[in-house]
């Protein structure tokens, strides 16, 4: 049988009239999106469904049992309301018709069926107001139809839309399994055989009409594995490719510059980082691109790691870019670059040493000639490392030579930025790719959005870091702790200490925050107070409680001059011209480093992630001075907001926050990162959940692509990962 079955279009075998309400209510347009559209839960006909649970608004489908029918005459216009008084056995509700008298036949006391509709509340009574509706067969004048499609225990009960109920849906599904041919299978027969799984085939009829919930259950673990299956195939494929890719091997002779670096350092590595180096540069000395995630916790080194990499491919003669998500931390990792490498970044200059390359920087909002400068160092050669933001490889820069992109703390450097840099290099090579992020990924997540890449990880924060103390400060329980916070704000500055105090939005008026684009959608449980603003909270402290401290302000409206400055005399707050206490929104969020803060105060800390609230308290207590971070809210005792709090204060392990941030966020938002055709496909699987399914569905991958690269054994599996490919590249293509 040919795969075509599932391409079918609807309209083919439905007609156009149900498909085209198919198409409309749920974008369905091919048998296999129809057989796809699985069943959200199974009702069964002895158990009548709990209207307790229901609330106001909801579309809901429920099974109850008629236990009232009245009919009575509208009083302000002609014709009758038919009522029927439906229950669970606890609780009623009251269903109500307009000019539908002769449906009372139907509507015989003990009777069920399902009953579709939006809930709302009338008189305090729960109700649906003209619900579409679907009886169970009771006697002889019931159509063959009904009586078929509700004659097995369980009922499936589908994710409905618009005009089109969840029987219509079943019905339509019928049709199709009617004539199910036998289809070829995306899973290879060893692996069904191995881990004792159905046939598709076999799992979309038991999925739809099971006979027992264990069928059910068997045909969704069995569509659950498939969809991880196809995934990580696309993954390893994509894998595959990159392994096939040419890249320049960069291995130095001899490494002056990374030895007069090292020999430089003030520390030693920890163990972390020396394993970490190896394997990087192990993966440069490869003829194919690195395409490594480097993940720590905040503060655990990743940068000394990246530069030693970057100082390695300068020996062997090539170029490395630096890339940050915005021009501060651009800014700051020049800065923090030349620092740590001293007379080695000055090639040429008096007083550099022998073996010295150049950084150069460039940032968007450059004056041109300095911007000519740099560029002319960059194509030239001159400059070792470039640093500046991601925005560098979409850009015409050209290089001399590159051949390492370090990317910081950004998750989506996906497929098109990658593709993107292949113009970078030369003679059609691949620069290596090292992208560091300091939001712990748990392993499934890591598995299911970064399969293509490799992973290493620094578990160990440098020895002398002492863990910032956090405490969650609640404005209408306790105000005497606020005005105690701003004490402690001055205690600190008084010591020579620099604190933050982190805002939500800049302004008051201010609905744009563009500058914090992952502010948490505010939850419903989100007190309606005022949100606390850069630019009014900054006035009113250096007027008020901070009076006679220097309040610095820091906000992505400002320009990059201003942002630079302000970094700048907050980072030397011993000058004339210094600052104590910097009020920003979250720009300071990623990488920014300044030794002696010790304190941060997080205004409507309510209004941020958990991942969020654990980088920003990374800025501080980072030179072995002990931290401390208060989360300021409003959010009430119990609510998920101030549990989200609880949980940072409550522990500074990252990934222990992170795997409860994949707890708490939704799957499309853990899957953020991810090509949206890839995304979608993940109808059964949920990463946060079924990490089990995912290992398995990997190392099954692994072993089938291993073994037959091109697919050519599994035609069926073939064709499932071009449809995935396809719908990857067309969203590509969209955005490009
Ligand atoms: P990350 O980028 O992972 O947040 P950094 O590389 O910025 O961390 O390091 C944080 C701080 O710790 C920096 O001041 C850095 O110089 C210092 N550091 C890095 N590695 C070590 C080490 N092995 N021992 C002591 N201090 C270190
Ligand atoms: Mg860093």
């Amino acid at each position: 049988m040919s795969p075509s079955f599932l391409r079918t279009s609807l309209t083919s075998l439905l007609g156009g009239k149900t498909a085209s309400v198919l198409t409309k209510a749920l974008g369905l347009t091919t048998v296999e999106d129809l057989l796809r559209h699985y069943p959200r839960r199974y009702a069964e006909r002895a158990e009548l469904t709990p209207l307790s649970t229901l609330v106001d608004g909801e579309r809901v489908t429920v099974l109850a049992e008629i236990r009232k029918v009245t009919v009575r005459p509208m009083r302000q216009r002609r014709g009758t309301i038919l009522e029927a008084v439906v229950t669970d056995g606890t609780d009623v509700m009251s269903l109500t018709f307009f000019n539908q008298k002769w449906r009372e036949h139907d509507f015989t006391v003990g009777r069920r069926g399902l009953f579709a509709g939006q809930v709302s509340t009338f008189r305090g009574v729960r109700q649906l107001a003209h619900p579409e509706f679907k009886l169970f067969p009771d006697g002889v004048e019931d159509d063959a139809q009904a009586v078929a499609a509700f004659a097995g225990a369980l009922i499936p009960i589908y994710p409905a839309a618009g005009a089109i109920t969840t029987w219509q849906i079943q019905s339509a599904v019928g049709v199709l399994l009617d004539q199910l041919p036998e289809l070829p299978d995306p899973l290879p027969d060893d692996v069904l055989a191995r881990l004792g799984m159905c046939s598709l085939t076999d799992a979309l009829r038991l999925v739809h009409r099971p006979s027992s919930r264990a069928d059910a259950d068997r045909a969704i673990e069995r569509l659950r594995f498939e969809e991880a299956f196809t995934l990580q195939v696309v993954l390893a494929l994509r894998r595959a490719e990159v392994m096939a890719l040419p890249a320049t091997r960069r291995v130095p002779a001899t490494s002056p510059l990374l030895t007069a670096f090292d020999a430089r350092l003030p520390f030693t590595l920890t163990e972390g980082q020396r394993a970490v180096a190896e394997t990087i540069e192990h993966d440069l000395g490869n003829s194919h691109p690195m395409h490594r995630l480097l993940q720590g916790d905040v503060g655990s080194g990743k940068t000394v790691v990246a530069l030693r990499a970057m100082l390695l491919v300068v020996d062997a003669g090539g170029q490395a870019a630096l890339l940050a998500p915005t021009e501060v931390l651009a800014a700051q990792h020049y800065r923090s670059i030349t620092g740590l490498l001293g007379p080695l970044a000055g090639r040429g200059q008096l007083g550099g040493a022998e073996v010295a390359t150049r950084v150069a920087l460039l940032t968007g909002s450059q004056r041109s000639a300095q911007r000519r400068r740099e560029l002319l160092e960059i194509v030239s050669g001159e400059a070792g490392i470039v640093v500046g933001t991601h925005a560098l490889i979409q850009e015409n820069v050209d290089f001399h030579d590159l051949a390492l992109v370090v990317v910081d703390e950004q998750h989506r450097f996906g497929v098109e930025q990658r593709a993107a840099l292949a113009a970078k290099a030369r003679d059609g090579s691949r620069p290596h790719v090292l992208v560091m992020t300091a939001t712990p990924i748990p392993r499934t997540v890591a598995m299911t959005v970064f399969g293509d890449v490799d992973v290493s990880t620094l578990t160990e924060l440098p020895a002398g870091r002492v863990p910032v103390t956090t405490h969650v400060v609640v404005r209408q329980e306790h105000p005497a702790h606020v005005a105690r916070a701003w004490q402690r704000v001055r205690e600190e500055a008084a010591q020579g200490h620099r604190v933050f105090v982190v805002c939500p939005r800049i302004a008051d008026d201010d609905a744009a925050h563009e500058d914090t684009p992952d502010l948490e959608v505010p939850d419903e449980d989100a007190p309606a107070v005022e949100m606390a603003g850069v630019v009014p909270l900054a006035r009113q402290l250096s007027d008020g409680e901070l009076a006679g401290l220097r309040v610095g302000v820091l906000h992505g409206r400002m320009s990059a001059d201003d942002k630079e400055d302000v970094m700048r005399r907050f980072a030397d707050a011993g000058n004339a011209d210094g600052i104590d206490v910097l009020v920003s929104t979250t720009v300071i969020e990623v990488g920014v480093d300044v030794g002696q803060a010790t304190m941060m105060v997080i205004m409507d800390a309510d209004r941020f992630g958990i991942s969020q609230l654990h980088q920003l308290r990374g800025r501080v207590g980072r030179a072995g001075l002990p931290g401390l971070c208060l989360l300021v809210t409003s959010a009430e005792p119990g609510s998920p907001a101030r549990r989200r709090l609880e949980a940072v204060a409550s522990t500074t392990d990252g990934f222990a926050l992170s795997a409860l941030d994949l707890e708490l966020r939704r799957e499309g938002d853990v899957l953020g990162s991810m090509q949206s055709g890839l995304r979608s496909s993940l109808r059964l699987l949920e990463v946060s959940r079924h990490e089990d399914v995912i290992l398995a569905a990997r190392a099954a991958a692994l072993e089938v692509v291993g073994a037959d690269p091109g697919l050519a054994e599994h035609p069926a599996l073939a064709d499932a990962v071009a449809v995935l490919r396809s719908d990857e590249h067309a969203e590509f293509l969209e955005k490009a």
